[in-house]
Formats: structure tokens, sequence, C-alpha cells
């Protein structure tokens, strides 16, 4: 493969991404590379570089990019949107391509997990709960049963994890 072909895209993905609400802006990108320089993920992990990232989703890697636990591991900081010369709003891209992937069922598990919890318990470490209402509430006299209202957390279940 010729250098040249190398960066000729494999998908449509980028123009099916802009047609999105917050991927508008990803052709904007010139992969200057400020937005890893200035991202605290990527200074702790090697493996998220968010200008890579963006590279992936312009060569057309569609399946590979959404089926990735990398657009996840976004933090929303906005620091890369503050420094890029582009105007480019990466957390918005990211959040968009998490929005696609769990249409299409890709929840990394850590995810998928804590909703679960979430919707089950409504407490996301559920042991916690569990020991805290053994041992506490009922020494404080408290009702047991703390009447959390999971309603939120079952919609966004059934929506992104069941799929119905
Ligand atoms: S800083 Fe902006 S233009 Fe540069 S690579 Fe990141 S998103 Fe693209
Ligand atoms: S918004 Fe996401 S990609 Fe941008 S600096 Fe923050 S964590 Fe990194």
């Amino acid at each position: 493969m010729t250098d040249k072909e190398r960066f000729v895209p494999t998908s449509d993905f980028v123009e099916e991404l802009s047609k999105r609400p917050g991927g508008e802006g990803i052709s904007k990108c010139v992969q200057c590379g400020i937005c890893t320089a200035s991202c605290m993920v990527a200074n702790e992990t090697d493996k998220y570089r968010p200008r890579k990232l963006i590279q992936k989703i312009i060569l057309g890697k569609r399946e590979e990019v959404l089926s990735s636990e990398l657009p996840w591991l976004c933090m929303t900081c906005r620091m890369c949107e503050e420094r890029c010369q582009e105007g480019v709003s990466i957390a918005e891209i990211f959040r968009a391509v998490r929005e696609l992937a769990a249409e299409e069922g890709h929840i990394p598990d850590v995810f998928s997990d804590t909703v679960n919890l979430i919707a089950e318990d409504g407490w996301m470490l559920a042991d916690s709960y569990t020991d805290f209402q053994e041992d506490d509430r009922l020494d404080l006299e408290l009702d047991p049963n703390l009447g959390w209202n999971c309603e939120f957390s079952k919609k966004i279940k059934k929506r992104y994890i069941d799929g119905e």
C-alpha cells in the first residue's frame, strides 16, 4: 500500500458523524496534535490519543472506533477545546461517537454493569449500600428501605442496554 492509499478514507464515517449533533465540527481538524498534548487522560495513558482517534474517524475506520473503549475515556474536561486553534470540540465529537456506539450495542462492560447496578439497586456500589443499610440505618432507627427512585436509571438501561 502506498502512502497516498493509506490516507484514502475507507468509509463515509466522517460524513455520517458530521450529520449527528456534536459531530459537526470534525472536518475542521488539521491533525496538529495540540489536543493530545493538552489532555489529562492522554497524560495518564499512552493508549488514549484524541488526535489519533479523530484521524481514525476521518479515515473511515467505523467499526474499529465504535467498538473501541477509547471514546469512553474522554472526561469532557474540554481542555483540548480551549486550545484547539480550529475550534474543534473533541468532547462533543466523542459524545456523538458514544451515542452511536451505544445505539449499535457497543457499550464497555464497566459502563453497562454500572447502569445495571444503579437500575437494580439505586447504587453504583451495591455492597456499600448493603453494609450501610444493615450496619447503620437500623442502628439509627431509620427505615432500612431508602425508597430510591430508579425510574430514570431504568429508562437509560431500557434504551441503551436492553435496546428496547
Ligand atoms: S487540536 Fe484541534 S485541529 Fe489539532 S488535532 Fe486536535 S482537534 Fe484537530
Ligand atoms: S475533553 Fe476529553 S479529549 Fe479533550 S482534553 Fe478533556 S479528556 Fe482529553
